[in-house]
């Protein structure tokens, strides 16, 4: 059985104005206490695997971690070797922010185990990385690839953003070509999408945020598609690309459905249990994340046992996001009833309108499909 673990750091330098993750720049504590929780939940969860699980993914996210300090990612890392037999070959990735890091940083990061970054670009254009209020500059960025190279990084992934206000397709095309020319091994490329309760939803509510239409978005899609894959990149999920043999692991096992813990405050869990599956979360805020470590208690906010029905649309939504699609077979062989019988009448008008496709046994998206990603994952819901 394979596992991965998820670490949430949720501190920013400043919060980005279309932020709707778990993040705050107020930290309630010092990094070393949040750190101490980390390590108290890692203990306190290490019996919740099956037995004989080794993990083989350990992925950094946020908020920035970045932010930490080399020394407490080492002790985080020793955690998960120490309670999670994490396995010698395991992908250990760390999302890095340009501006929070520098060489001798980075290097330290790489001697103390990581073995991925996942560099947060989202632009290299000045201007719209203003208008996103992210903390750093375009030179920045390509300063802190070119140190994570230095510092011995050989697989370095970017994540861009497009259908930014006010861009048109030609600027996202320079931003494309001028990430193509740093040669990362893996690019996620996602459109902007305006969540509820962020700066950016109030400003789109009056009317003050001008955003490409549809068709445009559609357009700076299919553009991302045509150029990565003119530059060897493969195109393996609706929103990331990978030259050969660099797929994330970690985001993969995502939507295999493969079990993962998280921790830290609003860290998500998934673990295979005897039927469906259950889903938990922890309690969002750093406060309530802390308190309730310091009482010797698993911060477990909410938690979800899956029926039948959610796991097989589950399997369907997040595995119609890989470009292989879904094995029929195996789905059959895992919920002991076809996928035609539970929603094949549902389908029809969507093989119809060319959104969906079978192939080889595999059921997937169509290019058109991917477009319109989410009018297929809702007839699973
Ligand atoms: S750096 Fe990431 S997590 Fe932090 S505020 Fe910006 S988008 Fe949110």
């Amino acid at each position: 059985m394979h596992l991965s673990l998820y670490i949430h750091y949720p501190f920013c330098l400043q919060k980005c104005l279309y932020c709707a993750f778990n993040s705050c720049v107020d930290a309630p504590c010092s990094a070393d206490q949040y750190v101490a929780g980390l390590l108290r939940e890692m203990t306190l969860r290490a019996g919740m695997p099956q037995k004989g699980s080794a993990t083989v993914t350990l992925y950094f996210g946020g908020g920035t971690p970045s932010l930490l300090e080399p020394r407490q990612v080492a002790r985080i890392i020793a955690a998960a070797a120490q309670c999670y037999s994490l396995a010698a070959d395991a992908e250990i990735t760390l999302e890095c922010n340009p501006g929070t890091v520098t060489g001798e940083k980075l290097a330290a990061f790489r001697a103390a185990g990581v073995n991925r970054l996942s560099l947060g670009v989202q632009s290299f254009d000045d201007a719209l990385l203003e208008r996103l209020g992210r903390v750093h500059s375009a030179e920045q960025a390509l300063a802190a690839f070119a140190a994570a190279r230095g510092a011995g990084f050989d697989n370095i992934g970017i994540d861009l953003i497009h259908s930014l206000p006010g861009q048109t397709l030609g600027q996202w095309q320079r931003e494309l070509e001028r990430a193509c020319a740093l040669r990362p091994e893996h690019l996620s490329v996602y459109g902007l999408a305006v969540e509820e309760g962020t700066p950016f939803a109030e400003l789109e509510e009056a009317g003050k945020l001008s955003l490409p239409d549809e068709d445009v978005a559609a357009d700076m899609y299919e553009k991302s598609a045509e150029i990565l894959g003119a530059n060897g990149y493969e195109q393996y999920e609706i929103a990331n690309f990978a030259r050969p043999g660099c797929r994330s692991r970690h985001n993969s096992g995502y939507w295999q459905r493969r079990p993962f813990l998280g921790f830290g405050a609003g860290a998500h869990s998934f673990l295979r249990a005897p039927g469906d599956g259950i889903r938990f979360s922890n309690a969002d805020r750093v406060e309530d994340y802390l308190r309730l470590l310091a009482d010797d208690s698993l911060p477990t906010g909410e938690s979800r046992t899956l029926s039948p029905a959610e796991a097989m649309a589950e399997s369907l939504f997040l595995g119609l996001r890989l470009a292989e699609g879904v094995a029929l077979e195996h789905f059959q062989k895992e919920f002991s009833v076809s996928f035609q019988e539970v929603f094949g009448s549902a389908c029809a008008d969507l093989f119809a309108a060319g959104l969906l496709e079978l192939r080889h046994g595999f059921l997937r998206l169509t290019a058109k499909g991917r477009i319109l990603s989410n009018q297929v994952f809702v007839r699973f819901l």
